[in-house]
């Protein structure tokens, strides 16, 4: 990290900052410029408050060389992080495809949907129990039933579950779900990252509407600074100015993240596409971008489906991107 002096400060001034800052664990490096002074900051940096220097009236700026996450970043971690659910691996070369319906429905529908899946290639079964909704008004899911129902489904196709928790208090009701999901909107709640660091489940978390690559790694950070390792991240688009997709799909993202974190990480066509005809083009993609594995939503009857039915691909649409997902696949391997 580098702190720029303003011209003319007085040295007291100077002095009482250097010493603060050593006060830190920092090294202080010192260069007397004709028209600043900087000061460069090595050490852990991460736990410095880069807004509180900006702050002090004879700072001009802060500029921070190294990323403030460690544990997440490749520089401290330069071999992809391998994550095993339930012997299925991903990240390092293993890809897995996540599948399923947005949310648990039925027995009929989620067993049925598992089957599908599983049949056309996918070895984790997806399916929201808690579901955030934007209305109220609007199914909400059917909560602890959808757990034991993903469950059975578990049971009946051999499928490990991953779906979304929504709030802290609902954890002991995660406790046999093997990858527990962090949805968009929960990307930054805090205080359920913490909690989520003290248990040994795999995290599957999503990337915020608004949040930008560093933020989703400091989310990851959270939950790794707690003493779990086992984070994918999830790029499932981001609002932009775009409204003829339902988020804008960051491609960019997927190969920028690969170059900044260790992690495995996972794209999201459906929720950044919100139309199922756009999912298969923009899967695809992101295994050429370096994905480490897919989640798409899956149903068996679309238009009947009580959340995000228009996203959703029918069984034998899904199969049919998990051959050309998998040939992409092959191809980036052979070269
Ligand atoms: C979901 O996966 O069903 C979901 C709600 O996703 P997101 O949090 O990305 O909107
Ligand atoms: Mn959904």
């Amino acid at each position: 990290m580098i702190v720029s002096i303003k011209k003319g400060t007085d040295e007291n001034q100077v002095q009482n900052l250097v010493e603060w800052l050593e006060s830190l664990n920092l090294e202080i490096h010192r260069s007397n410029g004709q028209y600043e002074t900087i000061l460069g900051l090595v050490g852990d940096t991460s736990h410095v408050d880069i807004d509180l220097i900006e702050g002090l009236n004879i700072v001009n700026r802060v500029a921070r060389i190294s990323e403030p996450y460690k544990k997440a970043s490749r520089k401290f971690h330069p071999d992809d992080t391998v994550i095993d659910v339930c012997g299925n691996k991903i990240g390092g070369g293993n890809f897995q495809f996540i599948a399923g319906p947005c949310s648990v429905e039925s027995t009929e529908q989620i067993c049925s949907i598992a089957e599908d899946i599983k049949n056309a290639g996918a070895n984790l079964l997806r399916g929201g129990a808690f579901k955030p909704r934007t209305s109220p008004y609007a199914f909400q899911g059917m909560r602890a039933e959808g757990l034991d129902l993903l469950k059975k489904a578990r049971e009946i196709t051999g499928a490990p579950i991953v779906t979304e928790i929504m709030d802290l208090s609902h954890l002991p009701l995660f406790e046999d779900v093997d990858v527990i999901q962090v949805g968009a909107r929960n990307m930054q709640n805090f205080e359920l990252l913490k909690e989520l660091g003290k248990t040994d489940k795999p995290i599957l978390l999503k990337r915020g509407l608004s949040a930008t690559m560093e933020e989703l790694l400091m989310s990851a950070e959270y939950i790794m600074a707690g003493g779990n390792s086992k984070v994918m991240l999830c790029e499932r688009g981001i609002r932009t100015f775009e409204h003829y997709t339902r988020n804008t799909m960051d491609i960019s993202a997927i190969a920028m993240l690969k170059e900044k974190t260790h992690l495995p990480v996972i794209a999201d066509p459906s929720h950044a596409a919100g139309m199922a005809r756009m999912v298969r083009p923009l899967a695809l993609a992101a295994v050429a971008a370096g994905a480490d594995g897919l989640m798409i939503e899956v149903h068996n009857d679309p238009a009947r489906a009580l959340c995000d039915g228009p996203q959703a691909l029918r069984p034998e649409e899904f199969a049919k991107v998990v051959k050309e997902a998998n040939a992409i696949r092959e191809i980036m391997t052979k070269f």
